[in-house]
């Protein structure tokens, strides 16, 4: 409310200052034509199917699985079908994690299997699985103020989601911090709103100098009840069987397409999204969805004949999920070519309806990004708010303080983040549509108009 409030003082502003106006309108005026046009190319389902047709062929797309390779060539494959001016692989080499077989039971009083998902990048159980005494706790104090009674035992963090950065602190370190303590397994409720007994996976990063332990998400209703039987003063022991490893590193890419620039192709404007996903699932929303919205926006520039000054450059990085190798190696790889990264935009939010876009970098950059999302008034997406960026850009972004833009989208990306349930039925097509204009309006624009972004 006082954001918008502060948006219309803002524009009065601007409209009273009347120099400013004219020079703003003058040059954003010749952008109106393509940025229509590119908005009413995007409204067909073309979008939303190559969504579908990803993961419906390969599936999920874990780093180092046959999935993600055969999901690699296929993209490059279908950009230079798109007609893309320039489609290579750029070799990472990444983790290759296999979660095998897992289970997770309560086993006294009584035997009840429940509804588990191993973390990421988690060491296995022995094969006959770790059987102890179920201990919860709800918070990191709690946890060193158990002192002794952690030693030997399964450590559950019960914590309700609240936001992602509060909650997600629980799955990374949990195990470490239990680990500390002489936990033998860590537990931790799903980071996630409770939604039909989904867990939700992810990565899990070890401390170094602590023993590692296996560690397992539970579904938000198998954790209430445990909570309510511990509350009910019956112990529970729990049996926990993850046959989880590391194979050696394994040979991957970042999928890049570029439209070139027809004056300055060496200034380059990437837009992009990571191309692996967790094993469960599709990995639609995460970050599918992202992947195709961005390169779609070349798509559409192709499609239209639309040729801006400067490059525009699609990257589908590989390895977010369990090592962000890929916007490592992006970095490392263009290192003396980053000054000229005019722009970086990365989508991993979800594809829900776009309202506009994340920008970090300097005031005059922010108001001309500004100026540019007027010409998304018409979607709706055409506000812009503080901190834009994403994982996979930051390596980046960082070493070179490239201005730097992420969708915001209307949506409760949480819900299916990390779970079976993240699958392209969950995503409006007309919502892919609007966010494949909203970033091939901003990117064509931020590549083709005379000025340099600064
Ligand atoms: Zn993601």
């Amino acid at each position: 409310m006082h954001k918008s409030r502060l948006a219309v003082a803002v524009s009065v502003l601007a409209a009273l200052s009347a120099p400013a106006a004219l020079a703003q309108s003058h040059w954003l005026e010749a952008y109106r034509e393509p940025a229509r046009r590119l908005i009413d190319a995007s409204s067909s389902p073309f979008a939303w199917e190559r969504l579908a047709e990803l993961g419906d062929t390969f599936g999920n797309r874990l780093s180092g699985s046959e999935n993600l390779e055969a999901a690699i060539q296929w993209a490059a494959d279908q950009m230079r079908r798109d007609g893309l001016d320039t489609v290579r692989l750029d070799p990472v080499k990444v983790p290759h994690w296999v979660r095998g077989a897992e289970s997770l039971e309560i086993v006294a009083p009584g035997r009840h299997p429940l509804v588990m998902l191993g973390l990421g990048n988690s060491v296995g159980t022995p094969a006959a699985g770790i059987d102890a005494e179920l201990l919860i706790v709800h918070s990191f104090e709690e946890l060193d103020a158990a002192g002794d009674r952690v030693k030997g035992r399964i450590v559950l963090f019960n914590v309700p989601f609240t936001t992602y950065g509060e909650t997600v602190v629980y799955r990374s370190d949990g195990p470490s911090r239990a680990a500390q303590k002489g936990a033998v397994a860590m537990l931790v409720r799903a980071v996630g709103p409770a939604g039909l007994r989904t867990p939700h996976t992810g990565s899990l990063r070890y401390a170094d100098g602590q023993p590692q332990i296996p560690a397992a998400a539970v579904s938000a209703e198998d954790a209430d009840r445990l909570q309510r039987m511990i509350t009910r003063g019956t112990s529970v022991r729990l049996r926990l069987q993850m046959a989880a490893k590391f194979l050696p590193d394994a040979d991957s890419f970042n999928v890049i397409g570029e439209i070139r620039g027809r004056e300055r192709p060496d200034e380059v404007v990437v837009v992009g999204g990571h191309f692996d996903s967790w094993d469960v699932g599709t990995g639609s929303t995460d970050d599918g969805g992202g992947c195709v919205v961005s390169w779609e926006a070349l798509r559409l520039m192709k499609k239209l004949g639309l040729r801006p000054r400067r490059t525009v450059r699609v990257v589908l990085f590989t390895n977010e999920e369990n090592g962000l190798r890929g916007g490592l190696a992006y970095r490392d790889r263009y290192k003396d070519q980053l000054a000229k990264h005019v722009l970086m935009f990365e989508s991993d939010s979800g594809v829900f309806k776009p309202t506009g876009f994340g920008f970090s970098g300097t005031d005059s950059a922010r108001r001309t990004i500004q100026d540019i999302a007027t010409l998304l008034q018409g979607i709706g997406a055409h506000t812009i708010s503080a901190n834009g960026g994403g994982a996979d850009i930051g390596p980046s972004v960082q070493a070179a303080n490239v201005p730097a833009l992420s969708l915001d989208v209307d949506g409760n990306y949480f819900l299916i983040h990390h779970t079976p349930a993240d699958t392209v039925d969950k995503i409006d097509p007309k919502d892919m549509a609007r966010a494949s204009a909203a970033i091939a309006v901003m990117a064509y624009v931020v590549a083709d108009m005379p000025e340099r972004l600064k």
